[in-house]
This record gives structure tokens, C-alpha cells and sequence, in this order.
């Protein structure tokens, strides 16, 4: 349960824009198989897998992940960080 961020529907929003950018060139071209859908099932797997890393070291390194954020926020790093993340 997330419903302050949510994360869930973020998530489902995110890969529905991801899932456009296939389906209208599918329409343009008007082909619909499962070939014309790679990038957004790369797209996902990709996504997936850093989200799953990113979880596992914060519930395996908690103490030392916390730390790591606040030593990033009070370098002001955590804005160059996120941008890297949004790339
Ligand atoms: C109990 C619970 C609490 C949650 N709380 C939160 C929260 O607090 N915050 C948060 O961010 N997320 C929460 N989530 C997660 C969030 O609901 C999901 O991440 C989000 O709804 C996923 O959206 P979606 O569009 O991918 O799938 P869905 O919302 O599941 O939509 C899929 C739709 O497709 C329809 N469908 C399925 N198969 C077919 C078919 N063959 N033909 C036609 N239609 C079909 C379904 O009926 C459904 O309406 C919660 C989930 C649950 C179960």
C-alpha cells in the first residue's frame, strides 16, 4: 500500500507511456506482432531489474544505505543523482 506516492500507478503510468511510443509505430506501420514490441519489453526487463537491485541493497544495506543518501543530500549530490536516474 502506497497511497501517499504511489508507486504502483506511477510505475503502470510509466510503462504505459513506454508501451505508446511502440504501439503507435505499430499502428504506422500496421504491424502488430510480438517483434514490433522489443524495445518496450527491453525497456521494462531494464527497468525491473535496476528497481529489484535498487530494493534488495536497501533491505540488505539499510543502515549504510540511509547513510549513503544523506551523505549524497548533504554534498547536494541528490539532484545530480536523480538526473543521472532519469537519463
Ligand atoms: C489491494 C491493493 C492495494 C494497492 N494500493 C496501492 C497504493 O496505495 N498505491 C499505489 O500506487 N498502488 C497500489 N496498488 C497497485 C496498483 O493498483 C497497481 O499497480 C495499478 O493498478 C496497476 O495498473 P495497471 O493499469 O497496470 O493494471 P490494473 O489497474 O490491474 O488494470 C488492468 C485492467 O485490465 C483489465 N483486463 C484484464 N484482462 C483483460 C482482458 N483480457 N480484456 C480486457 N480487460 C482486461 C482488468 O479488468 C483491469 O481493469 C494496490 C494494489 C492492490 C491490489
Amino acid at each position: 500500500m502506497d497511497p501517499i506516492f504511489s508507486t504502483g500507478v506511477s510505475i503502470a503510468l510509466n510503462n504505459a507511456r513506454f508501451a505508446s511510443a511502440d504501439i503507435l509505430q505499430a499502428v504506422e506501420i500496421g504491424e502488430f506482432g510480438k517483434a514490433g514490441f522489443q524495445r518496450f519489453e527491453q525497456t521494462l526487463r531494464w527497468e525491473t531489474s535496476n528497481r529489484y537491485k535498487f530494493i534488495s541493497v536497501y533491505y540488505r544495506l539499510n543502515v549504510l544505505f540511509t547513510a549513503f543518501v544523506r551523505n549524497l543530500v548533504s554534498m547536494g549530490g541528490a539532484q545530480v543523482a536523480a538526473r543521472g536516474c532519469l537519463r
